[in-house]
């Protein structure tokens, strides 16, 4: 954990503005600035112990199952209830912040493939 605090630490205090659409004892969730889906939403841990899904399915599988639930709920209110879940895991895989988070990506999805996939 880097001594600054994340951008996303920053936005669970209220000091960076955002709009919080869930949260739970230990998860917040709000839009990504930068939306690529019809629905594009931030799940993230109020903790910035974990850098990583990997580190955070080690150090507290209950809170990534948390972190699910809250996504499946979000797709429900805000979609058709179908969505995906990305964990960008990695620089080389562009993960930019290292406090982990999901994106929850939902809408009209169906035209979109992965790379690769
Ligand atoms: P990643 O690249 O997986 O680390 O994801 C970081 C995400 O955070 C990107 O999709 C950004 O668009 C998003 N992001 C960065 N700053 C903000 C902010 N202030 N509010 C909401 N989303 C943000």
């Amino acid at each position: 954990m880097s001594a600054e605090p994340s951008i996303f630490s920053r936005i669970i205090s209220g000091e960076i503005p955002a709009t919080i659409l869930a949260e739970t004892d230990r998860i917040v969730a709000f839009p990504d600035i930068a939306p690529k889906a019809p629905v594009h939403i931030l799940v993230v841990p109020k903790t910035e112990r974990y850098r990583d899904v990997v580190e955070l399915a080690a150090g507290d599988p209950a809170l990534l199952a948390e972190m699910v639930d809250v996504a499946h709920q979000l797709a429900d209110t805000h979609a058709d209830g179908d969505f995906r879940l990305v964990f960008n895991t990695g620089e080389g895989a562009g993960q930019t912040i290292f406090h982990v988070h999901a994106h929850v990506l939902a809408g009209d999805l169906k035209e979109e493939s992965l790379a690769g996939s």
